[in-house]
């Protein structure tokens, strides 16, 4: 990698030969081809990436698999949890350079990222109890004899993670975390935006102790890489975070071998304001709910229903609450809003606000790229549309920009039908003080998670998934160690 001079450039950075990671150590794509990523706050190439395809694929899946056979098969579930503790003390020690490696590369503000360490550190630390918690049962059975009959459960192998560029700072740790907890090994195939806090993150794990081969990572592009993974006979499950488009593929790509899989895909999550809601907590909430990460949320409330009689008051305050959010350099610590990723992103984003405004919604705030400073990054301003309807592109389309669409509405039974009109079924929320609308709501939304009252809390030991075309599979929570594992069935006859 080669970097362009930031003041504060992470050292890792500047290393041309830190390419692919496997079998614990850096080595070049066999292509020799690079990628170029770019700062999306300067549009200046930041890194050049080796272009991983199938045969880097093949190299780290053979590391995996060896490891997994190897001596990682022999840590007990207490060295797994002894393990993991040093690798959060490790990560705790690095998070800053971590997080400047995000902010850099996907364009986060580092008032985000440095935010990140807690839930970072802790989900470190859930998956280390969780090493202890891979338990079968034993079950009292009905068999003519004398019998003993119980489940163990075992690691499924070698796991690939397809990670997305909206927060790899986080998002990997939900495969990594998984795969030491459980003695599965992986490979990380992060975005060709974001790569860089996955490769730093696999050298740290180096230095923690973790064996060569555990944990791989093959950056390069998703149709080659990612679908190399996604298709490759000898990987036995796939995490993977990203589009719905991409996530079918992944599902066509798994039947090679039946591969287990774990599929978090796109939104268009209601969130929902009936009149009788606290307004000075449901604009900021509804606000936040879409602009934090730019509106690169998988579960960003982007549809926002609003009760009639509300509608003018709370659409006014809205527009008056983004232009608060600081919108600038995300290395700025008082920023709250960074560019979008990419330039693709930029101009797809640009594009769905040229037809929310062709197909009749109304402007009511922000829409437009960044000039003047910040020209030459890829930002756009808080912008919301009001009297949309849910079947304009606006509303039916994921747009992961900071683009919130009004959609009025008279009832409650119209605004779940409404909210239930869509796809997708990742995330929703309701804000209201009346406890049987409330009732109505959290029962009533068809999404993985439901908030009310607030937007996208998300606990660890709670976890989340995706319903309808936003995916499958349940990340947190004391299921997350069982897409690791697969149970076996033991029948024991003393006769
Ligand atoms: P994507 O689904 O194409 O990419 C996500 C990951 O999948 C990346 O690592 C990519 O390299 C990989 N990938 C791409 N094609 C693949 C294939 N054929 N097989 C296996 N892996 C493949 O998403 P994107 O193009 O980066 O973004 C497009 C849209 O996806 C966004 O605008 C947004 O709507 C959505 N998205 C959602 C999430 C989420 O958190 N749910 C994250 C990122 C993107």
């Amino acid at each position: 990698m080669t970097a362009h001079q930031i003041p504060s450039t992470p050292p890792f950075l500047l290393d041309p030969d830190k390419q692919l990671f496997i079998n614990g150590s850096w080595r070049q794509a066999l292509s020799g081809e690079l990628i170029e990523t770019r700062n999306p706050a300067t549009g200046l190439v930041l890194a050049r990436l080796a272009k991983g395809t199938g045969a880097d694929v093949d190299l780290a899946v053979k590391a995996a698999r060896a490891a997994f056979e190897g001596p990682w098969s022999q840590f007990t579930p207490h060295q797994r949890h002894s393990l993991l503790i040093k690798v959060h003390d490790v990560i705790d020690r690095h998070f800053e350079e971590l997080a400047m490696l995000d902010t850099l590369d996907m364009g986060a503000p580092l008032s985000r990222t440095l935010k990140a360490k807690d839930r970072v550190l802790q989900t470190i630390m859930f998956c280390a109890t969780q090493s202890m918690n891979c338990l079968g049962q034993t079950i009292p059975n009905s068999l003519p004899g004398n019998f003993t009959t119980m489940t163990v459960k075992a690691p499924v192998g070698v796991v690939g993670g397809i990670i997305p560029w909206n927060g790899p700072l986080i998002g990997q740790w939900w495969v990594i975390g998984g795969a030491l907890a459980s003695g599965c090994t992986v490979v990380l195939k992060p975005a060709e935006d974001a790569s860089l806090s996955v490769l730093r993150t696999a050298e740290l794990l180096l230095d923690a102790g973790v064996p060569p081969g555990v944990v791989n990572v093959v950056t390069g592009l998703g149709a080659e890489a990612g679908a190399a993974l996604a298709e490759h006979p000898d990987v036995d499950r796939i995490a993977f975070t990203g589009s719905t488009v991409t996530g079918r593929a992944v599902i066509r790509a798994s039947a090679v071998n039946m591969k287990r899989l774990q599929l978090e895909l796109g939104g268009k999550s209601p969130d929902i304001v009936f009149a009788d809601a606290d307004l000075d907590r449901a604009v900021p909430g509804a606000a936040m709910g879409v602009f934090n990460n730019s509106g690169q949320i998988c579960y960003a409330g982007t549809r926002l229903f609003v009760q009639r009689q509300i509608q003018d008051e709370f659409v006014e305050r809205l527009v008056a609450y983004g232009k608060t959010v600081k919108v600038g350099d995300p290395l700025d610590p008082s920023v709250q809003m960074g560019p979008l990723v990419s330039e693709r992103q930029l101009h797809r984003v640009l594009g769905y606000i040229d037809q929310g405004s062709a197909e009749g919604a109304t402007l009511a705030g922000g829409g437009k790229r960044l000039e003047g400073a910040l020209s030459q990054g890829y930002y756009v301003e808080p912008t919301v549309f009001d009297h949309v309807n849910n079947d304009m592109t606006i509303a039916r389309e994921e747009i992961f920009g900071p683009v919130i669409s009004v959609i009025p509405f008279d009832t409650a039974d119209e605004a779940l039908r409404l909210a239930n009109d869509t796809d997708y079924g990742l995330g929703g929320a309701v804000w209201t003080t009346n406890v049987k609308t409330m009732n109505q709501m959290m029962h009533g939304i068809k999404a993985g998670a439901v908030w009310v009252n607030c937007y996208g809390a998300i606990d660890l030991a709670v976890g989340f998934g995706g319903h309808k075309h936003s995916g499958y599979g349940w990340k947190g929570g004391t299921q997350h160690i069982d897409g690791f594992l697969y149970q076996k069935a033991i029948c024991i006859n003393y006769d």
